[in-house]
């Protein structure tokens, strides 16, 4: 069966301007839009995306239309995050356990094929080994990846720095997204855990005013690094670009994607598998 997997984009971003993007979807998702992304998407041999939330109901309006675009589509409606922490401009946030509960059951009712969460801040562009906020404690992230299991949902989560990575792989997260700065024995060890690098949403700030050429370089090479120990020890690895960033716009985007990782793990034998793998963990429930 032929068609590529992009396994991780947001379907309301335009590549290009994410103050624009939502301030486009605010009152609601405006269908052209979303059409003209899953067009594009369709153009560039894409049967199934993988959204990674927004906050305006843009996914859940991208999931009904797929069809029509021979995608299919899994959703987790929106994403879900710690008040105050990084986030919000993917999802909702929750101040206590009840509030996320609460959340999870909204993603549900919502029609979420899965829960995604963020477990950290974005990577740091300026400052080599940052991260936009602190990480959630460990205890937090196995607690609310346990309560989305027993819900039934897979979990997608965001995640950076090795002492957030190290507890989203302990806590049976269902896959990682980023993953930037993890620590070597992790990547030895996945476990059944499947990694999304997005690759390609960091190569995108090389060359972009106000960031650092060196330490993306650095962080990119590490990822590079790990990515072939995680290959090397049976380690599940999955292609998707964060289409809809900045620099990452939908379709090509994840050509770009394909084409850095294959690079990197000289040929497409493991993304094929990994593909496999996380289109059936996060089968769209429609
Ligand atoms: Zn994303």
């Amino acid at each position: 069966m032929g068609g590529l997997a992009e396994c991780h984009g947001h379907i309301f971003m335009n590549g290009q301007d994410y103050r624009a993007a939502a301030a486009l979807h605010r009152n609601g998702p405006v269908e052209s839009d979303v059409r003209a992304h899953l067009a594009a998407c369709r153009d560039a041999g894409i049967t199934y995306f993988r959204d990674g939330g927004d906050a305006w109901g843009v996914s859940l309006l991208a999931a009904r239309l797929a069809g029509e675009y021979g995608i299919r589509y899994a959703t987790p409606a929106f994403a879900i995050h710690r008040q105050g922490r990084y986030g919000s401009i993917v999802g909702h946030g929750y101040g206590d356990l009840k509030e996320y509960r609460a959340l999870v059951a909204q993603a549900k009712a919502a029609g979420a094929d899965f829960i995604k969460l963020m477990f950290s801040g974005v990577l740091d562009c300026v400052r080599y080994g940052g991260v936009s906020c602190p990480p959630l404690p460990g205890a937090e992230i196995r607690e609310i990846v346990h309560i989305a299991h027993q819900e039934g949902f897979p979990v997608m989560a965001h995640v950076n720095g090795p002492q957030a990575i190290r507890d989203a792989l302990e806590a049976g997260t269902d896959s990682i997204e980023h993953g930037f700065y993890m620590a070597p024995d992790c990547a030895k060890a996945l476990g059944s855990t499947i990694w999304v690098p997005t690759h390609a949403a960091i190569h995108a700030f090389l060359g972009r005013p106000g960031f650092s050429d060196q330490v993306v370089s650095q962080a990119l090479a590490e990822q590079a690094e790990r990515l072939r120990q995680a290959a090397a020890s049976g380690g599940t690895i999955a292609a998707g670009s964060d289409s809809g960033a900045v620099g990452v716009p939908h379709g090509a985007g994840l050509l770009q994607e394909r084409a850095l990782l294959e690079e990197i793990l000289g040929g497409t034998e493991v993304l094929a598998q990994g593909d496999r793998a996380l289109m059936e963990r996060f089968c769209p429930r429609r």
